[in-house]
């Protein structure tokens, strides 16, 4: 009997649920993943294959299918009510089982809570349990050409006509906006007072009418995000979130809602990655010698795990403040600067460690680890500007946190 199937096979997702303690629960969602993802990925198991959209889709697909999603939200719209802690445990353990990056990321953490929060009853119905089963991908409209750090100055306008907004104007930076068959978008229904007083939320089919999106390729050679144009495109007032101009507050809690748990499988994804740097540091020769034996490399590894350290505690300390109900203060701000930071540094290490071995890509087959901490290095660009640039993070930690002049 070989190893595999001598292990036991792993409780079902509805016995991992109803686990009676916390310990159980992680024992459970472990051995599913460490079942699960080398059955469904076979022959790609372990490879690059295993980041690329295709499988991603496949993996997010079995598992809400299998009755992993809509965790922690309530029963009567059909999710699995479970405690922030546990929705944790579950995140640590999908980032150790190096699960591949879910591809509807806005569907599941903001679109599906905000809609419980906002929507009407038809809305819920119609949109919940197609996410549920991962039928329908969403994008998220806010960003355009001159409207990005300044949310509240975007032009895209919405004008009513009867049962129908017309929508003019241009998104961009759209993540899956090719793969989106909705956007959660953001327009403007009034110029009157105060701009963030002129804004409303819209639920817009992406294969209205009038819409066009060009995908725009990425560093890494992807193109993972895209500009969504809109020319008069008809979305129902029955698709509009919430009442006429009150999208602000409601994009403000959209993005409060995974602010517990945002940050745990980014923490420790980042913290698997430490350890295959040391391994890294360890296997590869330079100058002679083993990496690892450098004093600046050792220098620079143990500054990553206080950073990583210190990064663990901020989780947990985000996590007990969501559990006793304390709003997300800067604490968000101060995770978000670190990590992208230290996930930067990172990648600078590993290059510095692969020496010119490290300009290999994906594409090509001399890469080691077939090209994946090029390709990682690269996309590690974009996390000091999405979700909120670290100049805007700092101003934020410093005017609110630690309440300096403007
Ligand atoms: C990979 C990726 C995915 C993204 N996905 C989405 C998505 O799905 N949906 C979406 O709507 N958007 C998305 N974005 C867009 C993202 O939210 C914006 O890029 C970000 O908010 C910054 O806006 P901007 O690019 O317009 O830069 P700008 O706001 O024009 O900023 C340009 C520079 O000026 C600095 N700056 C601006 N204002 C200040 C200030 N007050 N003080 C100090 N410095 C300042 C910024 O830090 C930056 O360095 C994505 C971006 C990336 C990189």
């Amino acid at each position: 009997m070989n190893g595999l199937s001598a292990m036991a096979a792993a409780p079902s997702p509805a016995a991992i649920l109803a686990a009676p303690s916390d310990e159980a629960f992680r024992a459970g969602i472990k051995a599913w993943f460490a079942q699960e993802l080398p059955r469904l990925a076979g022959a790609r198991y372990g490879t690059a294959e295993m980041q690329r959209l295709a499988f991603r889709r496949e993996w997010e697909d079995h598992v809400c299918r299998s009755g992993l999603s809509g965790l922690g939200w309530s029963e009567a719209v059909g999710g699995r009510p479970l405690s922030l802690s546990r929705q944790a445990i579950y995140h640590q353990e999908y980032a150790r089982a190096k699960a591949p990056l879910a591809v509807n990321l806005i569907g599941h953490g903001i679109v599906g809570p905000t809609l419980i929060a906002f929507g009407s009853q038809e809305q819920k119905d119609r949109f919940i349990p197609k996410l549920l089963g991962n039928e329908e991908i969403w994008c998220q409209g806010y960003s355009e050409p001159n409207s990005g750090s300044d949310l509240a100055s975007l032009t895209t306008r919405a004008e009513r006509r009867g049962d129908v907004y017309i929508l003019n104007g241009q998104k961009i930076w759209t993540s899956f906006s090719h793969l989106g068959d909705w956007c959660f978008l953001l327009a403007r229904t009034s110029s009157e007072g105060p701009r963030q007083r002129g804004i409303s939320v819209f639920l817009v089919d992406m294969r209205l009418p009038g819409i066009r999106v060009r995908p725009i390729r990425q560093i890494t050679g992807e193109a993972d995000y895209g500009e969504v144009f809109l020319d008069d495109v008809e979305v129902p007032v029955s698709c509009r979130l919430g009442e006429e101009n009150a999208g602000w507050g409601i994009a403000m809690a959209a993005a409060n809602f995974e602010r517990g748990t945002y940050f745990i499988p980014r923490i420790v994804r980042l913290q698997t990655e430490l350890e295959d740097l040391v391994r890294l540091a360890a296997t590869t020769q330079r100058d002679g010698r083993k990496a690892i034996e450098d004093p600046l490399i050792r220098e620079a590894i143990a500054r990553l795990l206080c950073d990583a350290h210190a990064l663990r505690l901020h989780a947990d300390r985000m996590l007990k403040q969501a559990e006793d109900g304390v709003p997300p203060g800067v604490e968000g701000s101060a995770v978000k600067l670190l990590w992208s930071e230290t996930h930067q540094r990172l990648f600078d290490l590993a290059m510095d460690i692969m020496g010119p071995a490290f300009q290999y890509g994906p594409q090509e087959k001399l890469a080691p680890a077939e090209g994946l901490w090029h390709r990682d290095y690269l996309w590690t660009r974009a996390e000091t500007i999405l979700a909120g640039t670290s100049e805007i993070q700092r101003n934020i930690i410093a005017e609110r946190g630690l309440e300096l002049p403007r």
